[in-house]
């Protein structure tokens, strides 16, 4: 059978030189970079499939345009032989794939991290049967047929969950929408580091689940054998339940949501560590005050909130936040106290959260020490010249009486 010929992609003109960070790795194109005398922005459709080329007219690569964005343009293939189609999708997903069946023991994890896995513009998370889908670009939305075949063909999951109702969208001109295909159930049971937990997918954070921490949950278990154990913003209890299944003596889980906390006690029964858990529902910052007040103290306290920092321009009052709560964590810790403290905000750097958890430190009178720290595990690649696909960051210290 001939395969039908794909109707060759409309090309999209560099300016002299802008080729360069192409060339050297990069997969964003910005508006400024197109020679928009050659290609004006104004003739293409959001979304369109395009060839990028040189200004020489050589052709870098195809990928996909939007003249509404910043980031006008993404490169997704540089292979003249695999242009941008739904036979590309379908390849990459099964070298994405390639790379989890290697490292995970069950199927759950996140499949694709955009450009980490040289798909920009998706991101699926797996919970066994059930695929969450993030369609994040105008280019990926326009190809979101060819998505769902091709995870169709690779994976024939029983349901695929769209939550395309990511803040990011926006920025591209579309809009917000959740959609069910097949069979997707309200919550799943998903298996983490040998614990069980218990996933909402449409009504939960993101796409049901943090899957980018589970490296770093599980570093905590050496930590908490015996110890009176914070979890702090703690969402359906992913570390506190780790930590009381790794032998705590007690858990509690503090989220504004309720409905999270809920999902958190019924995965405490699940397996077997209820007695030992429990969980307060309410501010976090308020929460902490009052614990302090109560003179409550634990010996680990982990501390992973929503990204405080979303754009540049909230940097300070973000970085504040970050200050004040775990300064609060540090105050609740005993004398030798174990402190979890995570930043998901990319515009807060690495060094930076250092600092600040010094400054904690120094300002309670208390000393610090770095015993270990983490990132996002290896299924969210990080695109070595895209730094922002590099966000997650926790480091775990040592807090000693000064
Ligand atoms: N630690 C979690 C992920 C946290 S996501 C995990 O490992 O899975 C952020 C969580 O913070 C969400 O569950 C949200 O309900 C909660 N949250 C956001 N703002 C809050 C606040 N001011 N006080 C308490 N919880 C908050």
């Amino acid at each position: 059978m001939n395969q039908p010929v794909p109707a060759p992609h409309a090309p999209l003109r560099l300016k002299k030189n802008e080729e360069r960070r192409l060339r050297a790795g990069h997969l964003w194109v910005y508006s400024n970079e197109v020679d928009t005398a050659v290609t004006p922005l104004t003739g293409f459709r959001a979304g369109e499939p395009v060839e990028i080329q040189a200004s020489n007219g050589k052709p870098v690569g195809t990928g996909y345009v939007n003249p509404q964005s910043l980031i006008c343009a993404r490169l997704v293939s540089r292979d003249p032989a695999h242009p941008l189609s739904g036979s590309l999708l379908v390849h990459r997903l099964k070298v994405a794939l390639g790379l989890r069946e290697r490292l995970y023991p069950a199927p759950f994890y996140r499949l694709v991290h955009g450009e980490g896995d040289a798909l920009p513009g998706l991101i699926v998370d797996r919970y066994d049967a059930v695929c969450v889908v993030q369609i994040t670009t105008a280019g990926m939305e326009a190809l979101k047929d060819e998505v769902i075949a091709a995870l169709d063909k690779v994976l024939k999951p029983a349901g695929i969950l769209l939550r395309n109702d990511t803040g990011s969208r926006k920025l591209e001109g579309l809009d917000s929408y959740v959609e069910a295909i097949g069979q997707v159930p309200e919550v799943v049971e998903i298996l983490e580091n040998g614990v069980r937990h218990l996933a909402p997918l449409a009504g939960g954070q993101k796409t049901g689940w943090f899957y980018d921490q589970q490296a770093n949950r599980a570093r905590l278990a050496k930590y908490v054998r015996g110890a009176r154990v914070l979890d702090v913003f703690s969402y359906v209890g992913g570390w506190g339940i780790q930590a009381a299944v790794a032998g705590a003596d007690s858990v509690m889980c503090v989220d504004s949501s309720e409905a999270a906390l809920d999902h958190a006690h019924a995965a405490a029964e699940l397996n077997g560590i209820a007695e030992r858990f429990a969980t307060l529902e309410g501010d976090a910052f308020e929460a902490l005050k009052n614990l302090k007040q109560e003179r409550e103290r634990f010996d680990v306290i982990v501390c992973d909130p929503p990204a405080f920092i979303k754009r540049k321009k909230d940097f300070k009052e973000g970085a504040l936040a970050y200050r004040r709560i775990n300064e609060l964590a540090m105050s609740l810790l005993d004398r030798d106290g174990i402190l979890v403290s995570c930043s998901c905000s990319h515009h807060m750097e690495r060094a930076t959260l250092a600092d600040t958890l010094l400054a904690s430190a120094r300002h309670l009178d208390r000393s610090l020490a770095f015993l270990e720290s983490g990132q996002p595990g290896p299924d969210h690649p990080v695109h070595p010249a895209i730094p922002e696909t590099e966000y997650l960051k926790a480091f775990y210290s040592r807090v000693l009486p000064a």
